[in-house]
């Protein structure tokens, strides 16, 4: 069932990636790291869609396959999951080769992952101004209301527990106080979120398509609002 499109050589580069380590106190919940084999390798064969396998000196891998992955690669996830995810032109073999190779790797970064937990365990985040966070939450939220047109009842600034924003049914919006430790574009993301869904209640093609006009790729950013999920850590 193999062909291949080149020569069987595997390894031609190498990536280590450590994405926004630093810029943000409670970083360990967001420590994620990738390896990345580029490979040529043509392969045919459907493949599972995700598996768990025991990997021996490893334990338990997550190997997922993505149709739209250009590259194999090995990510330990903050909650200490080691994932492959496989392009569809590779194959099983060749992963599980791989994530082999890289035992030493992911075992040094499950460590540090570890050591890291357990030093945020003991660091609590710094208390959050609250007359200046709902300053600031609340005027960037007129400020995006004004620029896109939006009208909303009224606005509540909230510690929430599980969630980031809400839009009730009679438009009165409530935003997480823990919003300003995130990034300013994500910011926008859950205020324009909240906003949209004064004219949109459900998350519908529509409601995509306008949060798309005013934050380019809308999904992409809901992707990356997965890494400050709520309630973890
Ligand atoms: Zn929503």
């Amino acid at each position: 069932m193999h062909s291949f499109a080149f020569s069987t050589t595997h390894i031609y580069s190498l990536t280590l990636i450590y994405p926004h380590f630093l810029d943000f106190p409670a970083c360990i919940r967001y420590y994620s790291t990738t390896i990345i084999l580029t490979i040529l390798e043509y392969y045919k064969e459907p493949m599972l869609k995700s598996n768990i396998i025991t990997i021996d000196g490893l334990g338990p891998v997550l190997f997922t396959t993505s149709l739209r992955a250009k590259y194999l690669s090995i990510t330990i996830k903050p909650d200490q999951t080691v994932k492959v995810t496989i392009p569809k032109r590779v194959s099983l073999t060749t992963a599980k080769k791989f994530l082999q190779s890289k035992i030493p790797w992911a075992k040094k970064h499950l460590n540090r992952l570890q050591k890291l937990q357990q030093n945020y365990a003991q660091t609590p985040l710094p208390p959050i101004n609250k007359s200046k966070a709902k300053t600031a939450l609340t005027t960037r939220l007129n400020y995006l209301a004004q620029k896109y047109g939006f009208k909303y009842n009224k606005i509540f600034i909230r510690n929430q527990k599980t969630k980031w924003g809400t839009c009730s049914s009679k438009n009165n919006i409530s935003l997480n106080m823990d919003l300003v430790r995130l990034p300013k574009e994500l910011q926008d993301y859950v205020i324009l979120h909240e906003l949209v869904h004064t004219k949109h209640k459900n998350h519908s093609k529509k409601f995509w398509a306008q949060m798309d006009k005013f934050v380019g790729d809308a999904k992409r950013l809901r992707k990356r609002m997965r890494e400050y999920r709520l309630g973890v850590g």
